[in-house]
């Protein structure tokens, strides 16, 4: 009997046990099923609410699955239940095609394919820009039975980022069309970028530009007076510096051949969105060199023109005094002539001739001073060098002086190495030799001597006239060379002040230099230096 009871009771206790543990498993399942419809759901809320488009398809491309997005998308478009169906159905064919081709590609490779750029249907039926990804779906046995796919609206990025472009493609052609040259310099000063014309303008290219600074030393930058413009008052770093645009700052930069260009700058500081310091600057400069170029002309011509009126002024000035005293000296001497011609005898009526034809001589040898001037200055006179020798003209000259009673005397001539050979014009040196010496003897008193020396070395020839005479103030020193310029110590010695400018001409267009030294009342050195040509 215990042995009865205790088999039931076991059975019991077996029964009951399976009956727990099929209890259990079924609570499990029901637990297990009740787990997963929620992650469904969860699941199934996510990727509805996703503005994403996400969607499943099989191998033969039949759409099972898609969001709320997609499905809205392609409900926009008529399809009023677009599962089961495959993208030629759903898409117009070229974009079918495209998908079609890529997922070919998907199950061949068994690749997923990321961020494909493509136009695809968006959520109001229109045309839109997307960015897709396709994944491959497998089942537990890892066999490929579909694609998983995400596609992203992107057409406002993508347009928004194309509007960009265009704008910045608009503002560089415009940028580079300009003939202004156009730099941008960052906070530090430094250029970022340019245009063609600013490597033009500077004679730089893009590449030497980049990275310099407006306080490189190597633009030389000056005023217009010449003088340093230093590197921090460029108009660039001064708007960086205060934040306040900086216009037609005129200023000469040196390029790299060192030529000198004349720039006008302006410059723009670039500031962000309620920003207070410039994050930038854009300096625009245009090339006005030729225009100074042109006012450098016409400043010239007016100085010309200036100068050509005080000369007339100064003829006028002359031919008053200069003819005025040896024309009042011929017609005394010919009233004398006309009044006494009966009482005056061979002898006399010869010497009343003399000094007219004197008079008329001096006349004609100031004319033709103002008229080789002229010629020099009109760049028409002849310039005719030949072989010669400077020693037998010196003397030629000296003994037309010796001629003339109380000069000659006076003269003194050395010449340590004769002959001296060279090529020069006669004509013209005869004249400046000659009016040096005249001068020589004309400003200094007639007791004095003045000494003529003529040296040569293999290269140059030195030409000395020196006297004892009145000097030269020093105030006249600079202008001496001038036309019609004549000292203030002057008084009654006749002159033009035409001379030495005619001087100064000829021993120029030989090659040479003419210098003075002198002392007031002590005496004057007249030194010409002449290249010797064999
Ligand atoms: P001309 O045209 O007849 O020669 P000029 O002698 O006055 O006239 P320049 O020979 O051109 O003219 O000389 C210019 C001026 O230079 C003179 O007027 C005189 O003031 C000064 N000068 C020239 N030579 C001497 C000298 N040896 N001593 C002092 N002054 C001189
Ligand atoms: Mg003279």
């Amino acid at each position: 009997m215990v042995g009865a009871a205790t088999d039931i009771t076991e059975r019991k206790r077996a029964e009951e046990a399976l009956h727990e543990a099929n209890r259990t498993l079924e609570e499990r399942v029901a637990a297990r099923t009740a787990e997963l419809e929620e992650e469904r759901n969860l699941l199934r809320t996510v990727i509805d609410t996703v503005p994403d488009f996400i969607y499943v398809k099989d191998r033969q491309r039949r759409m099972l699955l898609n969001n709320v997005a997609h499905a809205r998308s392609l409900v926009a478009r008529g399809d009023v239940d677009p599962l089961g169906k495959t993208d030629d159905e759903l898409f117009p064919a070229d974009m079918a095609a495209g998908f079609y081709a890529d997922e070919e590609q998907l199950f061949l490779a068994g690749q997923s394919i990321k961020n494909r750029e493509e136009r695809t249907i968006g959520e109001d039926g229109g045309e839109i820009w997307a960015l897709t990804t396709k994944v491959p779906l497998q089942n537990l046995r890892g066999e490929v039975i579909g694609l998983v796919g995400i596609t992203k609206d992107i057409t406002a990025i993508k347009t928004g980022a194309e509007a960009l472009r265009a704008s910045e493609e608009r503002y560089r052609a415009t940028i580079a069309a300009m003939s202004e040259g156009v730099v941008v310099q960052g906070t530090d000063g430094a250029i970022q970028l340019c245009n063609e014309a600013a490597e033009r303008i500077l004679g730089l290219t893009v590449d030497q530009m980049v990275g310099l600074t407006s306080i490189d030393p190597r633009w030389q930058a000056v005023h217009e007076d010449g003088s340093p413009f230093p590197g921090e008052t460029h108009p660039a770093m001064v708007a960086l510096r205060t934040g306040e645009s900086q216009s037609d700052v005129v200023m000469g930069v040196h390029k790299p051949d060192g030529a000198l260009t004349w720039i006008l700058v302006n410059a723009q500081p670039l500031f962000h969105p309620g920003g207070s310091q410039p994050y930038a600057v854009v300096a625009t400069f245009a090339d006005i060199t030729a225009r100074k170029q042109a006012e450098q002309t016409l400043r010239q011509a007016l100085a010309q023109e200036k100068e050509l009126g005080e000369l007339k002024s100064r003829f006028v000035t002359l031919a008053s005094h200069e003819f005025r005293t040896p024309l009042a000296a011929i017609l005394a001497t010919t009233e004398t002539l006309t009044n006494y011609w009966d009482r005056l005898d061979k002898p006399k009526i010869d010497d009343r001739l003399g000094r007219i034809r004197a008079q008329v001589a001096h006349m004609t040898s100031i004319m033709e001073d103002v008229l080789e001037l002229a010629r020099m200055q009109a760049g028409r006179v002849k310039y005719e060098p030949a072989p010669g020798d400077l020693d037998a003209l010196c003397r030629a000259i000296l003994t037309e002086y010796e001629d003339q009673a109380d000069q000659g005397r006076r003269l003194i001539y050395e010449c340590a190495q004769p002959p001296v050979l060279s090529v020069f014009d006669t004509r013209m040196l005869r004249q400046v030799i000659g009016n040096l010496v005249q001068n020589a003897l004309k400003y200094s008193p007639e007791s004095h001597p003045v000494w003529v020396t003529l040296v040569h070395d293999g290269e140059q020839i030195t030409l000395r006239v020196q006297d004892e005479g009145i000097g030269i103030p020093p105030e006249d020193m600079k202008r001496l060379f001038e036309t019609f310029h004549r000292a203030a110590n002057v008084g009654a010695i006749s002159g033009t002040g035409l001379g030495l400018s005619i001087a100064k001409q000829a021993v120029e267009l030989h090659g040479g230099t003419i210098a003075v030294e002198s002392a007031l009342d002590r005496g004057t050195t007249f030194t010409v230096r002449l290249p010797r040509v064999e």
